[in-house]
């Protein structure tokens, strides 16, 4: 498909680079290319404040699985020294704190349009720059277009029919409203039992007089054990910011604990047990650090399964819940693992009752509630835990065309196809910032970031300190990363789990195609390095 350049308008704004999206990434993409390579840019955000995901994720109970001393960024030592955490993990008010706190201290603000929200953008290879237009009009062209969008911003609601004949309030956990939501002596429905669900499920049963939870596909969860941190932690994090680091560098999934090299295959039945018990007691996402072989080897993964299990039918006392609760169909940890506060033992109270509608299908919404195949379920508030059009939903969303007129959408038809996961044949100086292919939602999220961005901004840098204009990855090069990006997760139990979000199952006709890059965060951080050096192989550079 090919269509005519773009005519440039007078009142266009004409930029080095223009990032879309004010979260964790376009925050230090900003920084990086405004301040130490002294580049033009915007940044252009569709909400009304930074925090990305964060911003929109204000559910109940919304809190990082990662721990706070790494849930930041590590760029500035003095940065990590002066922030303090509250809490083992951070609550979603502290993460907006924290990054406004990074927005002050860095001057970002300036330079980010809010309530602005990326229509288009268009390559137009004559005069080899981006022309962005925003659904207000406003038009912007630049050299490098960085989409800095997030892997889980697009709400998944549920195509369920009659959902416009609710009498009811309904709301989405990733769009929810700023003032919040009421659920004092309401029916409360809650569809989905992912992170997201296992997280607000114990709160949302605190104030309403009943929650029914629909699941459809049952799911392990570990205690988060949260805590207030105390001075003293505190006082290590600031004085071991270097070593944090390192640590969070040198683990396949960026977080800052390493991962045990025992495995679980090896270790008699009675320690493991007891292996697994400490890892409960002490809570988190460590517990899937226990094992060495727990990713890799289903014999291995059945162990901490059966483990989780079995605490899910000590802790749920109404045996037939316990049962639907445990009755998991895919290994521990091939889905995003969740952790929580209270998940389980929210089913022992009286206000809370589980609905399986993978026995008995959602077959409506009523203007009273919600109708499965066993009978109507009358409420006032439907909370949809569903989850995101994962990856390449946030980018497939804007209208993003690359040469000769051809859409994302279009070479994407089949599932995502780029290089590193961070740029798309076709698309020149286009970056996609934790795009499919990269490790990023396998990762502690800043810790991709950053290197991400890093990246980024060094090829940029390359590219200007040798007067070249454009790169773009091979297509063979192309081809080679979708085979590494497959066969790095068919080394792992994650396709295991068919209908995750990771594969693109949970949107009904999205392609099926893995999407993260699973072969960790050090192995990925040494291909990047090592394409770099070899003066970006790989890619064109003219
Ligand atoms: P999710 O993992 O995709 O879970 C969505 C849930 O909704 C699943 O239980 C899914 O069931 C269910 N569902 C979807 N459509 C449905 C339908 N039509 N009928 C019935 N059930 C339906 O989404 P999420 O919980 O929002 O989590 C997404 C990701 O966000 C996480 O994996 C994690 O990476 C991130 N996250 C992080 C945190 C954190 O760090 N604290 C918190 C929340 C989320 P099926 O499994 O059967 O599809």
């Amino acid at each position: 498909m090919t269509s005519a350049p773009e005519a440039k308008s007078s009142q266009t704004r004409d930029l080095d680079a223009l990032i879309v999206g004010a979260g964790f990434s376009g925050l230090y993409q900003l920084l990086c290319l405004r301040d130490r390579l002294g580049l033009s840019v915007q940044v252009l955000e569709t909400a009304g404040g930074v925090g990305g995901t964060w911003y929109w994720n204000r559910y109940p109970g919304a809190r990082c699985d990662s721990e706070s001393h790494a849930y930041c960024y590590s760029f500035d030592e003095d940065l990590m020294r002066e922030w303090q955490w509250s809490e083992r993990y951070p609550q979603q008010p502290e993460i907006m704190r924290y990054l406004n706190h990074v927005v002050d201290r860095f001057d970002l603000k300036r330079d980010i349009r809010f309530n602005t929200r990326v229509a288009s953008a268009h390559y137009d290879e004559a005069a080899n720059r981006w022309h962005v237009r925003t659904e207000a009009g406003e038009e912007f062209s630049a050299t490098f277009l960085i989409t800095a969008v997030g892997c889980l911003s697009t709400a998944n609601v549920p195509k369920i029919p009659g959902l416009e004949s609710f009498a009811g309030d309904w709301y989405h956990t990733g769009q929810w409203p700023h003032d919040g939501v009421d659920f004092s002596g309401k029916r409360v429905g809650i569809v989905g039992t992912g992170s997201t669900g296992i997280q607000a499920i114990p709160v949302i049963a605190e104030t309403a007089a009943h929650l029914t939870v629909f699941q459809r596909t049952a799911n392990y969860s570990v205690p988060a054990r949260n805590v207030p941190l105390t001075a003293e932690f505190r006082r290590w994090v600031r004085e071991n910011t270097a070593e944090i680091r390192r640590t969070t560098r040198a683990t396949p999934n960026g977080h800052p604990f390493l991962i045990s090299e025992r495995l679980a295959r090896e270790t008699p039945a009675g320690e493991r047990q007891a292996l697994y018990e400490a890892a409960w007691e002490k809570g988190g996402l460590q517990f899937r650090a226990t094992f060495q072989d727990l990713l890799v080897d289903k014999e291995a993964n059945d162990t901490a399964a059966a483990f989780i299990r079995g605490k899910i039918r000590e802790i749920v006392k109404d045996p037939a819940t316990a049962a639907k609760l445990a009755d998991i169909d895919h290994p521990y940890a091939a889905k995003r693992p969740p952790i929580d506060t209270g998940y389980f033992e929210s089913y022992n109270r009286g206000n809370v009752s589980l609905v399986d509608v993978r026995a008995a299908p959602i077959e409506r919404i009523t203007p009273e509630g919600i109708r499965t195949r066993e009978g109507d379920y009358p409420l006032d508030i439907i909370v949809f835990a569903t989850g995101f059009d994962a990856m390449n939903g946030p980018l497939l969303r804007m209208d993003i065309r690359g040469r000769n007129g051809v859409p994302l959408a279009e070479a994407w038809e089949a599932g995502p196809r780029n290089y590193l996961g961070l740029q798309v044949a076709g698309f020149p100086n286009l970056f996609t910032v934790t795009g499919p292919g990269s490790p990023s939602v396998l990762c502690n999220m800043p810790v991709a970031i950053e290197q991400h961005v890093e990246w980024i901004t060094d090829c940029i840098a390359h590219l200007r300190a040798r007067g070249l204009k454009r790169i773009e990855p091979k297509p063979e090069a192309v081809d080679r990363w979708v085979d590494q990006v497959n066969e790095a997760a068919n080394a792992t139990l994650l396709p295991l789990a068919t209908h995750s979000w990771y594969l693109g199952a949970n949107v009904p006709g999205k392609p099926r195609v893995f999407m993260p890059y699973a072969g960790g965060m050090v192995q990925y951080r040494a291909i990047c390095a090592d394409v770099a050096a070899r003066g970006y192989e790989g890619f064109v550079l003219s």
